[in-house]
């Protein structure tokens, strides 16, 4: 199954003379469980593109989809008003879409809201490392002891169960870009979008949130769609690395990534 369809999808940004062509024409379909890495200059148009899957910003033209629904703002805005909650008050939100082109076929089926992990982890400053994590459990709702089993486990996942107590400056920023990946993880998401995560992190602690990130992803049969300027991080980690150009943005290159590694 695809995870993330890409359908002739072109942004531009601003009218006439000050319009920019960010993406033009881009067709690109992640598969269930697959790692692609977006490689390319910079203003060659990866973000655009991470923030027309995520539902932040909406197309020119083209079409988006998750799991074959549509993406957008209107998805979004369903979600957020329904506090991430599957269920009947959400099918009749996107029914309100129905006329729109890409607002019908997410009538029965609550919308995927992908995970969001940028270089600047956004913590709470003045939460606990726990609490940061439990915030997207707090707003599905889930009570207190349910949300402190599953913050306890995310805190494992990721390797800082000692820390839960601590507030995020007291962390190491590789510390700290894992709270924010068990934070991301507790939307119980199929799609992460990331958005060079680690690229503010010296070489050794990327490599450790490298072998992290691969062991979650394995395990959680996530799909990826990582930005980076790295080609060596891209090798590292992707199926698939996907080369755009600039003016105008367009997919370029394709390279499946052969080469055996291990954990997987
Ligand atoms: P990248 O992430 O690859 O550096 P971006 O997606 O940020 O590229 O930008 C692609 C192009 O779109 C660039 O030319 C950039 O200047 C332009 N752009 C991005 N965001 C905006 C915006 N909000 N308004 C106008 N132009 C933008
Ligand atoms: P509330 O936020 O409703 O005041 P608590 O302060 O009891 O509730 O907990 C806040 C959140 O952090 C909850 O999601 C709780 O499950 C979790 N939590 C707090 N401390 C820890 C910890 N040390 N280990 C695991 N989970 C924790």
């Amino acid at each position: 199954t695809t995870a993330v369809s890409l359908t002739g999808v072109t942004k531009v940004y601003g009218r006439g003379d000050n319009a920019v062509l960010a993406l033009d024409g881009v067709s690109l379909d992640v598969a269930a469980g697959e790692f692609v890495c977006l490689v390319g200059a910079s203003g060659c148009g990866k973000s655009t593109l991470l923030n027309l899957v995520a539902g932040l910003d909406q197309v020119s033209s083209g079409t988006v989809r998750l799991a074959g629904q549509p993406a957008g703002p209107a998805a979004g805005r369903a979600v957020d008003r329904d506090a991430g909650q599957p269920g009947d008050r959400t099918a009749g939100k996107a029914g309100d879409h129905a006329d729109e082109p890409n607002g019908g076929g997410s009538l029965d089926l609550p919308p995927i809201r992908p995970g969001f992990m940028f270089q600047e982890p956004a913590l709470f400053p003045w939460l606990t490392v726990a609490d940061n994590i439990g915030v997207p459990l707090k707003l599905r709702g889930l009570s207190r002891a349910a949300r402190r089993t599953r913050v306890a486990e995310l805190l494992e996942t990721v390797h800082l169960t000692e820390f839960g107590r601590r507030r995020p400056h007291e962390l190491s920023g590789g510390m700290r870009q894992r709270v924010a990946l068990a934070r991301t993880l507790a939307l119980d998401t199929p799609v992460l979008l990331m958005d060079e995560p680690f690229g503010a992190l010296d070489a050794m602690t990327r490599d450790l949130l490298h072998d992290e990130l691969e062991r979650i992803w394995s395990q959680r049969r996530l799909s990826v769609l990582f930005v980076t300027h790295n080609v060596r991080e891209a090798a590292r980690l992707a199926d698939r690395i996907v080369l755009l150009s600039s003016r105008p943005g367009r997919i370029i290159h394709e390279t499946r990534v052969d080469v055996p590694r291990p954990r997987r």
